[in-house]
């Protein structure tokens, strides 16, 4: 069994990768994927590492892009896994991590400004101290619940942070299509993630999207995810089929940060993922353009 999407505290999951990697090793998983938000941190942390024995350790990120739709007037922010099986990510591609990840920090503080604009007592200092190398919005979540503005991580989100709620500041995320190709340009595996989240808020199908993400170049599909029932696993399955897209499967554990989902089993046990899943996403892999 192995697990190709997890987040360490390098982005908001809260296991550290070394425990992580422990963890995995101690269930027994064959190979386990760190696939933090826009950092390798955590990867090249746990990387440095001794691995346990019969344990892989595969580099993953999942990057923050901006998908466009003629429906929409705004592009609606959507997640990309990028896996580097063979090579790893190039110094280009690290280079131009550290562009978005500025383009965060600056989101970060116009965010402090826009709650505090509404009365909320909040500062950088206190978010960053729970993000550590990559803060994002789950760490204002906590600090706004600790402080008692609101009562949970869904309240914060639905009442300031969400993208229809009233704190939220945009913030520039290269598009869909040029984190592909970047990911591409190094080497790496794209692959679309939790397809049931582009799903659910897409009327014009999942058909035409699809389609227009295989011909910027994606390869493969996470049918296999935490937060899908089994209709939904064969349901992208048939459609991994149809667009001739490799399939992917991880359980997106972020340690206590989502109590729920576990690592490699997923939610109540729903999750898995053999082997050969990874074996067939190493043989479409790539090599650095
Ligand atoms: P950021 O990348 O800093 O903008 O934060 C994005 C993260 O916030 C996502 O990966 C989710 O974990 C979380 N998030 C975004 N919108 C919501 C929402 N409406 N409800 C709960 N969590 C959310
Ligand atoms: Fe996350
Ligand atoms: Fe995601
Ligand atoms: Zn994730």
């Amino acid at each position: 069994m192995i697990d190709l999407h997890t987040h360490s505290d390098a982005s908001d999951g809260s296991y550290p990768p070394s425990r992580i990697v422990e963890e995995a090793a101690a269930l027994g998983l064959e190979a386990v994927a760190i696939s933090d938000h826009d950092t390798l941190a955590g990867y090249d942390q746990a990387a440095r590492e001794p691995l346990p024995a019969g344990l892989e350790l595969v580099c993953g990120i999942e990057m923050s892009t901006k998908l466009r739709r003629p429906s929409r007037p705004r592009p609606k922010t959507v997640h990309l896994l990028g896996y580097f099986l063979g090579d790893l990510p190039s110094t280009e591609f690290r280079i131009w991590l550290a562009e978005l990840q500025e383009s965060r920090r600056d989101r970060n503080r116009r965010l402090i400004a826009k709650l505090q604009s509404l009365g909320v007592d909040i500062t950088l200092e206190e978010v960053q101290a729970l993000g550590r190398s990559l803060t994002g919005r789950p760490h204002f979540a906590k600090v706004l619940v600790r402080k008692g503005y609101v009562p949970s991580i869904q309240a914060a989100f639905d009442v300031y942070l969400d993208e229809s709620a009233k704190a939220y500041v945009d913030r520039w995320e290269p598009s869909f299509a040029e984190g592909v190709e970047k990911i591409l340009a190094s080497g790496g595996l794209p692959v679309l993630p939790h397809p049931n989240r582009l799903l659910r808020h897409e009327r014009d199908g999942m058909d035409q999207i699809l389609g227009e993400m295989v011909d910027q170049g994606v390869r493969g599909i996470e049918a296999y995810h935490s937060e899908h029932t089994p209709k939904e696993v064969g349901h992208f399955l048939d459609l991994a089929a149809r667009y001739d897209l490799a399939i992917s499967g991880g359980s997106d554990f972020h340690g206590d940060a989502k109590p729920g989902v576990l690592l490699g089993t997923g939610t109540n046990g729903n999750l898995s993922i053999p082997r050969e899943v990874l074996d067939r996403l190493r043989d479409l892999s790539p090599s650095r353009l």
